[in-house]
């Protein structure tokens, strides 16, 4: 990629008025993959006007649902079409597996059509009220929706907004991470391809304390819909106090991993993996804190390590790569400072713990999948999200320990549990503060059930028609039906 990568306002593709640009790297090399327009607060001013115009003028919102709808599945259809390329701009640009960015594009396909059919769903409801009234429901878009995301699912989370945003007919400014902007500007070539009208979809690239700032902030936004660190959150939050506008918010997490002594031994190991290893740990809803009960604690833990080891950690284009590298060299040394700090708080490194900078992976920011064991509650590395390929594992005794020490977070994001005893399942799973939750699973996802937090983890639910909804206002209509003078007040 050599071209300069555009911002897309008002339907038309631009550089940042500033001329400012920031160069795109391939975490797996350092090597620079292309350069992005870097616009700031005056860009996004300028795309919140064009999507404020196209509210107003009534652009989108009166287009029928089933021709919004028909736009969706076309979005999907051609991201479908050119999934390999756009599996590969994700490798590239945020380093992970192959396999894994095939799955993002295929899941962000989903997650267009599945939008795509709720909008031309019943969206009301009618209520029985007093005689002569007869009260209905209506549904309609927000607005101008400000959407803003993070870098570890670049294409995955444009999808799950916009897909959303636009099926119930609001008009958005979106903005990706400026590390792994690619694959938005692909995606919004289709949109443009498709033939959303001018101001209606507009992606500004950029900084947040800048671009995503000054969305946060604008009384010309009226819903942000956010995805990234907690404490980003707040500050958005706080933004969004001035015109009172809706927000949606889904933050970070250090979701605990509950492990029986009467689980089916060899599948809590395995996905005792996948819930920490899957995308270098870079997931929000990551099974972080692992909680293993004492009577199988040792046999369990010398299995994840000998797993643990095995994991081929590799350029995510390379055929056979497990786990790619981190998003960035800050980042992996934010995780790596992380790995001092469990030491020092008297955690046992039990596998990895270091930066892999040998045979091919120099240049890039792989770190080795990380396992501490004899982990205490009160321990840093046990309350604070990491965001890498770390764990924490801890021994807990009996059911109502599992649970408290589940719970003892700031975090309610997500939440696992693995036993042979479907009543305490269930019983666990209950008590967890915990928005998304597994039983004898973790991390499987979809596009029809509601995503989101408790406590710190969020605001707000997102996927499933808890996701349209949280796009929409809810308008009440009373209709007379006997028209006549009430006669309230004397002639
Ligand atoms: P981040 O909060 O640093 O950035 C997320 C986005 O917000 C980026 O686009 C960034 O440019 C923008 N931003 C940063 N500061 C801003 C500000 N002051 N105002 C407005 N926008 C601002 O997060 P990150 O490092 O990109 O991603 C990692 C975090 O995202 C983790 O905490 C993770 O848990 C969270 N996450 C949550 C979910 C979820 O669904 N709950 C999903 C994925 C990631």
């Amino acid at each position: 990629m050599s071209e300069i990568l555009k911002m897309y306002i008002n339907g038309q593709w631009v550089l940042a008025q500033s001329g400012a640009t920031r160069a795109i790297v391939n975490p797996a090399n350092g090597e620079k993959i292309a350069v992005a327009a870097e616009g700031d607060a005056a860009d996004a001013q300028k795309a919140i006007a064009a999507a404020r115009a196209a509210f107003d003028a009534s652009l989108w919102r009166t287009v029928p649902a089933a021709e919004r709808a028909r736009m969706l599945l076309a979005v999907a259809d051609r991201l479908e079409a050119a999934g390999a390329e756009f599996a590969r701009n994700e490798t590239l640009d945020n380093g992970k597996p192959l396999r894994e960015s095939q799955f993002d594009v295929n899941d962000a396909c989903a997650c267009f059509r599945y939008y795509a059919g709720l909008a031309t769903k019943p969206q009301g409801q009618t209520y029985e009220v007093a005689d002569p009234m007869q009260a209905m429901t209506v549904r309609e878009p927000i607005g101008v929706c400000g959407q803003i995301i993070p870098w570890n699912y670049p294409l995955l989370m444009a999808a799950w907004k916009l897909a959303p945003a636009l099926a119930a007919g609001n008009t958005v400014v979106f903005k990706p991470s400026e590390l792994t902007p690619v694959n938005a500007v692909r995606l919004f070539e289709i949109l443009e391809q498709v033939g959303f009208p001018p101001g209606v979809a507009n992606l500004v690239l950029g900084a947040g304390a800048t671009v995503g700032q000054a969305i946060a902030a604008s009384h010309d936004v009226d819903k942000v819909a956010f995805t990234g660190g907690t404490k980003t959150g707040r500050s958005i939050m706080s933004a969004a106090v001035g015109n009172l506008k809706k927000i949606s918010l889904e933050l970070g997490g250090k979701s605990p991993n509950i492990v029986f002594a009467d689980a089916d031994f060899e599948t809590a190991v395995d996905y005792a993996l996948f819930g920490i290893f899957c995308n270098q740990g870079q997931v929000c809803s990551a099974g972080s804190r692992l909680l293993v009960e004492e009577g199988i604690y040792d046999r369990f833990i010398a299995r994840l390590v000998e797993r643990a080891n095995k994991i081929r950690v590799g350029p995510g284009l390379d055929e056979g790569s497990e786990m790619g590298p981190l998003v960035s060299e800050a980042h992996l040394q934010k995780v790596l400072d992380y790995i001092g700090i469990g030491i020092a708080e008297g955690a046992k490194l039990a596998c990895g713990g270091g930066r892999i900078a040998e045979n091919g992976l120099e240049k890039g920011y792989f770190m080795a999948p990380t396992i501490f064991v004899d982990a205490r509650e009160e321990m840093r590395i046990v309350q604070e999200e990491i965001f890498g390929p770390v764990l924490a594992v801890l021994k807990f005794k009996d059911e109502a320990e599992a649970v408290r020490m589940a719970n003892n977070s700031i975090y309610g994001l997500a939440g696992a549990v693995f036993t042979g005893d479907g009543a305490k399942a269930l019983r666990v799973i209950k008590q967890l503060r915990a928005g998304i939750t597994w039983i004898n699973a973790y991390h499987p996802t979809y596009n029809e059930a509601p995503w989101g937090g408790y406590k710190q983890s969020g605001i707000g639910r997102e996927l499933g028609t808890y996701g349209y909804e949280q796009y929409t206002e809810v308008k009440q209509i009373n209709i007379n039906l006997k028209v006549e003078p009430i006669g309230w007040f004397s002639e």
